[in-house]
């Protein structure tokens, strides 16, 4: 699923291209798509987008008269921008592996959704005013600053260390779920949680009421270098192409998607537990004092403190 670094990214390539230009033409190709029946497509036709941001994983263009397009890309679904005339532009038949969902006709170009497999995942809300913009918003802290990086690229401040530790002190929920939850922190999912984790050389099973202060220090450092290296790792493979190669396994990942590869770090095999459709990686060494997670007791320890609706919400 596409966190914050990939949507950032996006966004980013997105500004420079429709950031105040005409959206002609919305081309529904999925009747599974649009969540909304109000107000109806036609209402955005013919207006220019006058604003871009993020919210939790959710891509938001504003057009005029404060409507917002809030696309969803759940799992699967993924961007790609044609440059110049819609008209060259005609939706592709749907095949079983990537099928195009949607089609949005710019005065320079086109924007289209596709969402690899079966599945029909991935939404489109229209929404009319900040107001129900609002209530689209699984509700977690924003870790950086601005949602829409400046002209400069930067995220602005990272959230302070008393801040990011009330959040995550509230409940009593195990690492992995906690930075995950949507409604806790905005814009983290499983492929960087296990990043962070990794990178704080803590255990996804560790209970976050267990932690000592050094302990959310060094999560809290965790989170904001990880999430902006992977930001500038990701505009820098883009470069001034529009992102086509988005995935949520990548060879530079230190876990994640990872297993038995050895960790970059001491070179033990990296490890899972699986609970749920979910699993998360970690390197035993680095993360768990040597232990294997593996058995039935954690994983069940991790179904269990994992809502079946968490991914959903993001
Ligand atoms: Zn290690």
């Amino acid at each position: 699923m596409p966190e914050l670094p990939d949507v950032t990214v996006y966004l980013e390539a997105l500004e420079q291209r429709i950031l105040g230009h005409r959206l002609e033409k919305v081309q529904l190709t999925s009747p599974f798509l649009l969540r909304t029946a109000t107000p109806p497509l036609t209402s955005v036709e013919g207006k220019n987008v006058v604003g871009l941001r993020r919210l939790g994983k959710r891509i938001c263009l504003e057009c005029e008269g404060e409507i917002w397009l809030v696309i969803h890309l759940m799992i699967a679904g993924r961007l790609h921008w044609k440059a110049g005339s819609s008209a060259a532009v005609s939706p592709r038949p749907g095949s079983k592996f990537k099928s195009q969902l949607a089609l949005f006709h710019f005065d320079n170009g086109t924007l289209s959704l596709t969402e690899a497999g079966t599945q029909r995942r991935a939404s489109l809300h229209l929404v009319s005013g900040n107001t129900r913009l609002s209530t689209l918003d699984p509700g977690g802290v924003e870790l950086f600053a601005h949602q829409q990086p400046n002209r400069q690229g930067g995220l602005g401040q990272f959230i302070g260390v008393e801040s990011f530790a009330r959040v995550l002190t509230a409940e009593n929920h195990t690492l992995k779920r906690a930075l995950t939850d949507p409604r806790l922190f905005s814009g983290i999912g499983n492929a960087y949680s296990d990043e962070i984790l990794w990178q704080a050389q803590l255990s996804p099973v560790k209970l976050t009421q267990k932690l000592n202060e050094e302990e959310i220090a060094r999560l809290h450092a965790a989170t904001r270098d990880t999430l902006l290296e992977w930001v500038e790792r990701l505009r820098a493979e883009a470069g001034a192409d529009f992102p086509e190669k988005v995935t949520a396994f990548r060879k530079e990942m230190a876990t994640h998607g990872r297993y038995r590869e050895p960790c970059p770090r001491c070179g033990t095999k990296i490890q899972r537990i699986r609970y749920a459709a979910n699993e998360t990686n970690y390197c035993p060494t680095c993360q768990t004092g040597g232990k294997l997670l593996a058995d039935r007791a954690l994983s069940r320890l991790l179904r269990e403190d994992w809502p079946r609706s968490v991914d959903e919400l993001g």
